[in-house]
């Protein structure tokens, strides 16, 4: 075929990076308006007032902005900008930007650079192509983009040209948020207020900003370019439709952390290369489990910056991975029967002064200030487990979630031996021990013995406690992390509320009374929550049935989950912390609810289309040929059977019977608003499109191979 001749005749389109000439911490941040170019390029005075806004989180002093403009314009056209961009982030999940020249009309004929105060504040792009879920009507067209200073501007090449990019937040000119990075930003400044309430019980004072922090690990298949504009359900829908299971599969596990291809290796030096020019810290890359999946993981930053990084991360994989003339899937599930694609959100909370509020130390049970708010986690987890449902629901994200590989759609919380042994103690009246980290002796002299971890780990679990931080592993590989983020600062936000207010209650004079307050607390949390913790093997049967005993939610489907967002309770937490209003929230379920409906139709026509278009056809001239064969045999006297003719022939009409139901399904029309909508979509429509996709397979393994039209699953994954 030649999709394959050209993949393995493919030459770099671009001569190799001159890495040697420059090393990599010369590059890193050399694109971005750092603290470094700010502290050089601005007045003291202004300098200074910034860095309160991005610091401690003060209120931006909208007075310093023309100088912060001149300053930043001066800095890009010196980097070759001509233009430059308020990028925001619209609720469709993409990244959207609004590119402005920066040369205006001098009115004697000629053009002078210009960038004021006021541009780069704000910006006015149409808001009416953005959902907006009923907030505004099409024609109520205004939309404020208004930028974030706590996420550096910075600068995008191109062949051809700069532009400036300045993230902003995205609002509606009645003030509500259209995007996902707002409430983001409204999520960590209510945070901090409540943090700051329980580490004043603990004598810190000092009002360091206590921010989210957040290191999401992304990942991704890539394959051959020439594989995926031949097969229209990639390069449409982001997964396979069609496809039969390869001979060899992921069975073997020797692609898991093997050696990385040079093809890939040089994309992976590439992209990483383009994202430390943008002050993105990536650290950790390597194979998954998956033949053709990959993971590339940063160094975890504060939750916003985090969210912005993780939208250039998936930007330029995509447009690295082309110049390597190779796609990058970021869908949750490019091939059915092969591992899927999650985003791994590590979360945690710390500040300048106090480090990182969720390291145990060496002895958790002496550490009161790390197991309140770790016990606070546990409650918010429990209380909340369906609205963190909710915020990883997604038509992608269902075809992982629950599967054999991916966290159940049961929320629990993995909390290992040693915490999960503490709070029992602390159940049970007080604690007394650590469980030991103890060494490690490998029995080979010349390896070094080396600390052991205080617990196993557990990769089952979609909320599990890691050492020093929680990994939400339930996140989709293609989504903003900016919803997860949102819903773990929030709820966490609520319950050391809630811990505050206790322990503020209990008026405590001295150590010894705070620590019989303490114990109170968290022997109360810990009896009301525990049924969220589970340490076991997610994956199992027993879980399911253990899940349900304990009374834990078990939503399989985006659509049960979805109506989550409507809960009083999770109402009540977005706007009693100011995060979310009820009409932003009403919006956002409408929007999800909106594409997931967009996203099944889109994939219905397209199973229609190609099984027309390209399956059938390919499956009738095969039967073709097998009859004049039989026809042809029977004509010079051979006695045979028509076994094979037989069962293409039975594959045929079933394709043609499938194809008629998903018709059916799709004809439907639904008054009844967008959740029967969508549970139509769930129940009737995605089943009809697995009848169909079941007929195809079966006729892949059987019609001739030089009459199949799609690339399979073999060429896909292995050919690099
Ligand atoms: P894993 O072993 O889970 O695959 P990785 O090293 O790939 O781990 O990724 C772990 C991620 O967790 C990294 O992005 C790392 O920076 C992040 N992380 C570490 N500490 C914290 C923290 N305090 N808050 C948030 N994220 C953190
Ligand atoms: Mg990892």
């Amino acid at each position: 075929m030649s999709a394959i001749s050209a993949v393995t005749n493919w030459q770099p389109l671009s001569p190799a990076l001159n890495f040697a000439e420059t090393p990599a911490h010369e590059v890193f941040n050399a694109n971005v308006f750092s603290r470094e170019v700010m502290k050089a390029r601005l007045p003291k005075a202004v300098y200074k007032t910034l860095l309160g806004t991005i610091e401690a989180g003060k209120k931006l002093d909208a007075s310093i902005a023309d100088a912060v403009a001149s300053a930043m314009k001066d800095w890009a056209i010196a980097k070759g900008a001509t233009h430059y961009a308020h990028v925001f982030y619209p609720l469709t999940g993409a990244t959207a930007e609004k590119h402005d020249s920066f040369l205006a009309p001098d009115g004697e004929g000629g053009a002078l650079a210009e960038f004021t105060g006021k541009q780069l504040i704000q910006g006015e792009p149409d808001g009416s192509s953005f959902p907006t879920g009923g907030i505004r009507a099409t024609f109520e067209a205004r939309g404020y983009t208004i930028w974030d200073v706590t996420s550096p501007a910075y600068i995008l090449e191109n062949r051809n040209g700069t532009t400036l990019c300045i993230p902003t937040a995205f609002v509606s000119w009645t003030g509500e948020a259209l995007d996902k990075k707002t409430p983001v930003l409204r999520s960590m400044q209510a945070l901090n207020e409540q943090a700051q309430r329980i580490l004043k019980l603990f004598g810190h004072t000092d009002g360091a900003f206590v921010a989210s922090t957040a290191g999401p690990e992304q990942e991704y298949f890539l394959i051959d370019r020439n594989f995926y504009f031949s097969r229209p359900d990639l390069f449409t829908t982001g997964r396979t439709l069609f496809g039969a299971k390869p001979p060899k599969g992921q069975e073997f596990e020797d692609h898991y952390f093997g050696a990385i291809p040079e093809r890939v290796l040089a994309f992976m030096h590439d992209s990483e290369h383009e994202l430390y020019k943008l002050g993105v810290p990536v650290k950790t890359r390597h194979n998954e489990v998956a033949p053709a999946q990959y993971e590339i993981a940063p160094i975890f930053e504060s939750a916003n910056l985090a969210t912005d990084h993780q939208h250039m991360v998936m930007l330029i994989l995509r447009r690295v991975a082309e110049k390597y003339g190779m796609a990058c899937l970021t869908h949750e599930k490019p091939f059915s029967g092969v591992n899927g694609s999650g985003k791994h959100v590590n979360w945690s909370l710390g500040s300048k002064t106090q480090g990182n509020l969720l390291d145990p130390g060496d002895n958790p049970h002496t550490n009161a200030q790390f197991l309140v708010f770790c016990a606070a986690v546990i409650r918010a987890v429990h209380k909340h487990q369906g609205l963190l449902r909710a915020v990883v629901a997604t038509a992608g994200n269902d075809h992982r979630l629950g599967a054999n590989e991916a966290p159940p759609a049961i929320i629990s919380i993995f909390l290992g031996d040693q915490l999960t042994d503490v709070f029992q103690q602390i159940k049970k009246g007080g604690a007394n021990s650590s469980i030991s980290k103890g060494t490690l002796t490998v029995g080979v002299d010349v390896l070094p013995p080396f600390p052991k971890d205080a617990g196993d780990r557990n990769r089952t679990s979609p909320f599990a406690f890691t050492g020093n931080r929680f990994e939400f592993r339930a996140v989709g590989a293609n989504q903003s992390i900016a919803g997860a983020l949102v819903a773990m600062n929030t709820i966490v936000c609520e319950s050391l509320d809630y811990c505050a207010t206790k322990l503020e209650a209990a008026n405590p004079k001295n150590e010894k009374e705070l620590s019989a307050a303490l114990q109170t607390l968290l022997a109360e949390i810990i009896k009301e929550c525990e049924s969220i913790v589970f340490n076991g093997d997610g994956y199992s049967a027993a879980w399911h049935q253990e899940a349900a005993k304990r009374g834990l939610l078990n939503l399989k489907t985006s659509v049960d989950a979805l109506s989550q967002l409507k809960a009083p309770a999770v109402q009540e937490l977005f706007t009693k912390y100011n995060v979310l209003s009820h009409r932003e929230l009403e919006s956002r379920l409408d929007i999800y609810l909106e594409q997931y409906i967009k996203t099944v139709r889109v994939e219905a026509l397209q199973t229609l289309e190609m099984a027309r278009t390209l399956i059938f056809p390919a499956a009738i001239r095969y039967q073709n040929e097998l009859a004049s064969t039989c026809a042809n045999l029977k004509l010079v006297g051979y006695s045979f059977d028509t076994d094979t003719l037989d069962r293409v022939t039975d594959m045929v009409k079933g394709l043609q019977e499938s194809l008629g139901g998903l018709e059916k399904a799709m004809s439907h029309h639904d008054a009844d608003g967008l959740q029967s909508e969508a549970a139509h979509f769930c129940d009737e429509v995605l089943p009809a499109m697995a009848e169909v996709r079941k007929w195809a397979d079966d006729l892949e393994g059987w019609v001739a191979d030089d009459l199949w039209p799609l690339p399979t699953y073999q060429e896909m994954l292995f050919i690099k």
